[in-house]
């Protein structure tokens, strides 16, 4: 094995001068050799090539291998997992105060799309780790940074992000899991439904109603929680056997009289909604980046086997049919890539960028169920079968049109931005 602790230990002294704080990053923008490329530029600082290109080999020759009998067996995929965390290849963006080196949401979006490239069971099943680490990055005190950040980076644990129930997921704001204030603690009663990390994670985000009446509205109704995952009365439901993705753990949690300490809530009683939704303009543009991957993977895949396949005396890729299909694929993934960065850089920038997020999210997960589709379509009766990489693809594109947000509910976000632009 080529890569090693070493290199890890150096990635990470490189990776620490490119601090969250605009003042490092400016300095180690600075030191590149990219330096005095000033305004808009699509290339990447040295430090971000070297990120993505331990990144991509990891991917190609840790993850790919493996990646098939994985999703036959839908076994949990921890000792890759265990291989990327040494490397620093995931909870890139917790912060260096917490011991972890405050990767950028762009850079921590290369390093996403090069590991979805090879599976996007495994790279959800770390990308649950943001999700779940993000209400607590945002809102989290230093004690509670301290603690539940700091021993992830300390030890290879995995975390989740517990909002979906099984009456609500799109409508958040309907979700039935109440938490009642009792002395200096919290009591929650109620059921999570599709749990990524659920039967993994050593410690839950998790959102519940705190104030009953149902005229509350949203955004003072809830609260959110760190839980510990082994709390008494936390009942972990089976894993889901799912179309696709097939190694990444989901599952339902069900909640009864969990005590959960006051020192427990991020920020304050009733600022659950706005924490819970805020983590997505962080964690939308990864989601895409890792589709973005997929598609990528089934654009090699496709063209390769079109430049080697052979019909009427010619390679299919010499058929203008097929070449158009393929057109059509390059295009597409160039595209969804763009929109993931700008709405990396934007959320980077300090800038609201739910619009942003939205669309690359949305364009994204749109794309990768099209370009898996058509990767399928070139191989023929090849691609329908396990034998052959793209209807895995296949099917593990389909859930980037469900969770994080579905289609539908990013055009609603996207079309509520758009209309609000030219309310006077
Ligand atoms: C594999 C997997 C992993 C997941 N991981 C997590 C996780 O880690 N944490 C977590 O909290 N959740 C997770 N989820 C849940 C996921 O986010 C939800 O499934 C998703 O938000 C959709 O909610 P729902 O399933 O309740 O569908 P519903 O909300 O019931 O939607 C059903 C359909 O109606 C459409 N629809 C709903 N409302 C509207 C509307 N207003 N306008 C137009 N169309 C609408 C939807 O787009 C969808 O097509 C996961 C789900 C899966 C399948």
């Amino acid at each position: 094995m080529l890569l090693s602790k070493v290199f890890r230990a150096g990635l990470q002294s490189g990776i620490r001068l490119q601090s969250s704080s605009a003042a490092t990053a400016k300095a180690a923008a600075a030191s590149s050799s990219n330096a005095g490329s000033l305004g808009f530029s699509f290339e990447l600082t040295d430090q971000q090539k070297e990120f993505q290109q331990l990144a991509r080999k990891f991917a190609r020759e840790e993850m790919i291998p493996v990646a098939a009998a994985y999703d036959r067996s839908g076994e949990y995929p921890f000792p890759i997992i265990k291989k990327a965390w040494e490397l620093g290849l995931i909870n890139g963006h917790i912060p260096q105060e917490y011991g972890g080196m405050g990767l950028s949401i762009f850079d921590s979006c290369l390093i996403t799309e090069e590991l979805a490239y090879a599976c996007t069971g495994m790279q959800t099943a770390m990308e649950a780790n943001s999700l779940g680490q993000m209400p607590v990055i945002i809102a989290g005190n230093d004690a509670q940074k301290k603690k539940y950040l700091g021993r992830m980076t300390e030890e290879p644990l995995m975390c989740a992000y517990c909002v979906t129930e099984p009456g609500a997921g799109s409508d958040v704001a309907n979700i039935k899991t109440r938490a009642v204030r009792v002395g200096d603690d919290y009591v929650v009663n109620g059921q999570k439904m599709w749990i990524t990390n659920g039967g993994k994670a050593n410690w839950y985000f998790l959102l519940a109603r705190t104030n009953p009446d149902p005229k509350c509205p949203a955004g003072k109704a809830f609260t959110g929680f760190i839980v510990d995952a082994d709390t008494p009365g936390i009942q972990v439901g089976r894993k889901e056997m799912n179309m696709g993705q097939r190694c990444s753990d989901t599952r339902g949690i069900t909640f009864e009289d969990v005590r959960i300490p006051k020192e427990n809530v991020l920020i304050t009683e009733g600022a659950g909604f706005k924490i819970a939704m805020g983590a997505f303009d962080n964690t939308r543009p990864p989601v895409a980046a890792g589709a973005t991957g997929l598609a990528q993977r089934a654009l090699d895949e496709a063209t390769n086997y079109a430049l080697e396949r052979k019909t009427f005396g010619k390679a299919i890729a010499e058929h203008q049919a097929v070449s158009f299909i393929l057109a059509e694929m390059a295009m597409k993934v160039e595209l969804a890539r763009m929109a993931y960065q700008r709405s990396a850089w934007e959320v980077d920038q300090g800038r609201r960028n739910t619009y942003y997020a939205s669309i690359a999210k949305a364009f994204a997960g749109d794309i990768a169920n099209q370009v898996a589709t058509d990767a399928v379509q070139v191989f023929g009766g090849n691609g329908f079968n396990s034998e052959y990489p793209v209807e895995k693809l296949m099917r593990d594109a389909k859930i980037y049109q469900i969770y994080e947000g579905t289609a539908q509910i990013q055009r609603l976000i996207i079309s509520r931005e758009h209309f609000g632009k030219y309310k006077k």
